[in-house]
């Protein structure tokens, strides 16, 4: 074997390996070797080799692994490369998130100013106004509060997308805050028309998590069920405590969403088209926020609907 072409098998390494096959009774397991051919150039090989039952012979095994180990290392240069990229585009979504938290925050405090001041010219503070001003300021007015809502819902999601959610996790009474968010949204509701049929129940829900946070998300769903409704509709509400989690499910019997929109709807800028969206006032953050909330405390958030009949959106977090 060692005089085989121009001696390449004579190698010592290999030698020594299959000289002490016999005396010392051993094997030769999975030994690679990269060998050059004439003609067909650098090959490597995978020797194994063992006694044949007890006589004075080897068998030795040669499987020609060349292929696989360049396949092997193109795959290995390509997973690395991914890894690579993978990280560069992480690092590029960090620097966006941190960028609108930033952005959003230095939008802040000049509308804020603006909603004072616009405020005050309403108020009389710098002499009487006419219909016609205070007619343009409530506009102005408007438009500046849209403009906080949305910079409230960019800093909220950026929050969220670059970890800087803080729970502060207590013992609360999930009823008490379905009870906030009806109060907080009563005047909205009330100017539709709409009612909210709340079957409270008779004792407390004891919970314990973030209890603000969770009434910023029971407001959002309970806000979309009166945004997404006609007026005059109801909404029901109702809370449930079982195998260890409390769900607080809101229907609504308005526009409803088609099947294939519910998988979207809580994907980041998400809005669906239906007829009550263009008059609707929304930046689609308030879903993807509200499931991104839920799955910090270990809870989730789904929905059932029926396209023009209505939908019910469930809220569910661990009791303890
Ligand atoms: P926004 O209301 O600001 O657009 P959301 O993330 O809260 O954003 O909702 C995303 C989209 O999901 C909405 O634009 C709307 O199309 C749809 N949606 C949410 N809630 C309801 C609902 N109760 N009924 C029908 N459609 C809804």
């Amino acid at each position: 074997m060692y005089e085989l072409g121009k001696n390449q098998w004579d190698s010592p390494k290999l030698k020594e390996l299959l000289e002490r096959i016999l005396p010392k009774k051993r094997i030769l397991n999975d030994y690679e070797i990269t060998l050059d051919f004439p003609v067909i150039g650098k090959k490597t090989m995978l020797l194994n080799a063992r006694q044949v039952d007890s006589k004075q012979l080897i068998l030795l095994a040669v499987e020609d692994i060349t292929e696989q180990k360049t396949l092997k290392l193109n795959t290995d240069t390509m997973t690395i490369n991914l890894i690579k990229q993978r990280n560069q585009l992480q690092q590029l979504n960090e620097t966006k998130d941190e960028f609108i938290m930033l952005a959003s925050h230095q939008l802040r405090t000049p509308a804020t100013a603006v909603r004072q001041y616009v405020w005050m010219l309403t108020q009389g503070y710098a002499g009487a106004v006419t219909k016609e001003q205070t007619e343009m300021l409530d506009i102005a007015y408007k438009s500046n509060t849209r403009q906080l809502d949305i910079i409230e819902d960019l800093l909220r999601v950026a929050k969220v997308d670059t970890g800087k959610v803080y729970l502060e996790k207590t013992s609360y009474d999930m009823g008490k805050q379905v009870e906030l968010a009806m109060n907080e949204l009563a005047i909205l509701f009330k100017g539709r028309d709409q009612t909210i049929k709340y079957n409270s129940p008779k004792e407390k829900i004891k919970v314990y998590g973030d209890p603000k946070l969770i009434l910023m998300v029971i407001e959002n769903i309970l806000d979309n069920a009166g945004k997404y409704s006609l007026d005059g509709e109801e909404i029901t509400i109702n809370i449930e405590q079982a195998d260890g989690y409390t769900t607080v499910s809101i229907k609504d019997n308005g526009v409803g969403i088609q099947k294939a929109d519910l998988k979207k709807l809580f994907g980041k800028f998400v809005r669906i088209d239906n007829k009550l969206s263009t008059n609707v006032k929304g930046t689609g953050l308030g879903l993807y926020w509200a499931k991104e909330i839920l799955k910090l405390q270990g809870g989730s958030i789904y929905v059932t609907s029926i396209l023009h009949k209505g939908s019910t959106f469930t809220i569910k977090t661990p009791s303890k």
